[in-house]
């Protein structure tokens, strides 16, 4: 990066947006050595609790960038009951319970190394924040919106106003990712169209500090309290630190209610607790959407995370999606800046992320579905025999359909590329799709499985900077020279343990640096060149 007398400044990535995708991307950028700058219109300050599900693929690029620990041991403490209660109020009765270990107290799974954790963004957005700065490369500046920007020869120019100074500024720059979020209106100067529900509720989201809630409640304590009342608005109380910090979540419905109208008091006191002491830290109208983006990149402009999706709180998928986004772009945007990738590997972005997005949105909105038989909701909060028979109907219909709402590993470890250009298909069959179990497949165009290789060391950690080769006793030469003659970085892995061997199903396996599977074989294939160019965008 360099600056001019013009205050004229050029990079090779100008990241519009520091919300946890503009941040990861400019971290995992930072760490493949990729100068980048990026604008956020904001002070850093985040007031109000989003996302608080890490889950296990966002922990894997954690461990990547070294600080899965730090997010271990922010937020919400390991011994913390994550269990979920249905009820009609803390003062009132439980409709149903489901019990779920706590981080500290669960096994380790076979699938990753990395355990999904409970860190919400006020926690979260800073480790990535200082990661993103701890990094040479990488200009982190708050204050600093983007206006405008034109596509260039050389890429594109944007306007930029450091509000800080009052003074304009302009930054040149070979690409442009704009992680601007979900209201933004970068999107609409792209010519962005969404597909799906622009609204499907509306809500108002209440960030809440009450001390030792459980010393003042008659249910015990947990992470999640839902809510069934009469009316079925169906609240929520969710803690945020595993301490003080709680979100209450009201849904204001798709009525036009205004939400400063609200009476966050007798919300408080009716579903809390009357006598229970509360502050009101602050509160965040949302819409709830159901859309995709139909359009990712524009020449030299790529848009990632809420930016291009917006669904549902519900399963805690969107900013992990976004992470998703960042990690599939940023080694594509690195190797094609290093000059060992051809032009399809920029177009792979879309092919690959767009799918999984949609996926997402569909699996959000499907388990924000109602969880209760309206006709019983009346009677929930009665103290009949009526009442209570309402509650063991209900209870029985929650233990039925809602305990696998909260578990989603076939999204997040089995999320695939199958269409994309830079994937070598092998013929197999394409795996079942489901939303709650993940099967490990090796299959090109999938996460590569994780198994332990050494003690604490994971396949997942052989991916990274270039192309890794696992090697599990064929004959990787011809590939090794063939991306050496192409300026492709590729390490190759001997691995002895035929468990390993079994899970990857053959003697080769050539996986990218965000850990997918782009060719597998027994044999190198006959050209080992095309498959390199096909692998690396060139084709
Ligand atoms: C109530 C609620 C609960 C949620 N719970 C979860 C959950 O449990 N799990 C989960 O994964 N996700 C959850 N999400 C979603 C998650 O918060 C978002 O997906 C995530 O924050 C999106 O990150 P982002 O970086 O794409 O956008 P944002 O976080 O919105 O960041 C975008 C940034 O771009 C900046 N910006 C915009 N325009 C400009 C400009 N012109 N110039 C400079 N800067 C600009 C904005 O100021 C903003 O800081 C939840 C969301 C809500 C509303």
């Amino acid at each position: 990066m360099s600056a001019t007398p013009s205050h004229m400044i050029e990079t090779s990535v100008l990241i519009v947006g520091a919300g946890p995708v503009g941040l990861a991307l400019a971290a995992d950028l930072g760490s493949r050595g990729v100068a980048c700058v990026v604008v956020e219109q904001g002070d850093g300050a985040i007031f109000h609790p989003r996302a608080n599900t890490i889950n296990s693929r966002t922990m894997e690029f954690c461990r990547r960038w070294g600080v899965a620990e730090k997010v271990r041991n922010s937020g919400t403490p390991p011994d913390f009951p994550l269990d979920i209660f249905y009820v009609t109020g803390l003062q009132g009765h439980v409709v149903a319970h489901i019990g779920r270990p706590t981080y500290g107290g669960a096994k380790p799974l076979p699938t990753t190394p990395e355990r999904s954790q409970r860190c919400n963004q006020v926690f979260f957005d800073p480790i990535l924040r200082d990661l993103a700065r701890s990094f040479r490369g990488v200009d982190l500046r708050y204050r600093h919106r983007l206006d405008s920007f034109v596509e260039t020869p050389g890429g594109v120019e944007a306007a930029v106003s450091d509000l800080a100074a009052g003074a304009p500024l302009k930054i040149a720059a070979r690409y442009l990712v704009s992680c601007c979020g979900g209201r933004s209106s970068v999107p609409a100067a792209l010519g962005v169209r969404w597909e799906g529900m622009p609204a499907v509720s509306r809500h108002l989201n209440v960030f809440l500090r009450i001390r030792e809630l459980w010393n003042h409640i008659k249910i015990d304590k947990a992470a999640f309290y839902f809510f069934l009342d009469k009316e079925g608005r169906n609240p929520s109380l969710i803690e945020i630190d595993g301490d003080e910090l709680w979100r209450l979540g009201l849904n204001l419905r798709d009525e036009k209610v205004d939400p400063a109208s609200i009476d966050i008091d007798a919300a408080v006191k009716r579903y809390v607790g009357p006598d229970v002491k509360y502050e009101i830290i602050s509160s965040l109208p949302w819409t709830c959407r159901s859309i995709v983006a139909d359009c990712w990149r524009k020449g030299p402009v790529f848009l990632a995370g809420d930016a291009v999706h917006q669904h549902s709180p519900s399963g805690g998928f969107g900013m992990n999606t976004g992470l998703g986004d960042a990690f599939d772009l940023s080694w594509k945007l690195a190797a094609t800046l290093q000059g060992w990738a051809g032009p399809g590997l920029l177009d792979s972005y879309e092919l690959e992320r767009k799918p999984v997005a949609r996926r997402i949105v569909r699996a959000a909105t499907e388990s924000r579905a109602e969880f209760v038989a309206p006709g019983l909701r009346g009677l929930v909060e009665d103290d009949t025999p009526e009442g209570e028979a309402a509650r063991k109907t209900m209870g029985a219909e929650i233990a039925r359909d809602r305990v696998g709402v909260f578990v989603s590993d076939g999204i997040v470890l089995g999320a695939r590329y199958d269409g994309s250009n830079v994937i070598a298909p092998d013929g197999s069959p394409r795996p079942a799709d489901s939303v709650t179990t993940y099967t490990p497949t090796a299959r090109p165009g999938s996460r590569a499985p994780h198994a332990w290789i050494a003690p604490g060391k994971s396949t997942l950690d052989l991916f990274g900077d270039g192309f890794a080769l696992l090697n599990f006793g064929g004959d990787g030469d011809a590939m090794t020279a063939a991306a050496k003659a192409k300026g492709v970085p590729l390490t190759e892995t001997k691995i002895a343990d035929p468990g390993v061997a079994a899970l990857y199903e053959r003697k080769l396996a050539l996986a990218r640096p965000d850990g997918y599977v782009a060719w597998r074989g027994d044999e190198p294939p006959g050209d080992c060149g095309a498959l390199i160019d096909r692998v690396r965008g060139a084709a």
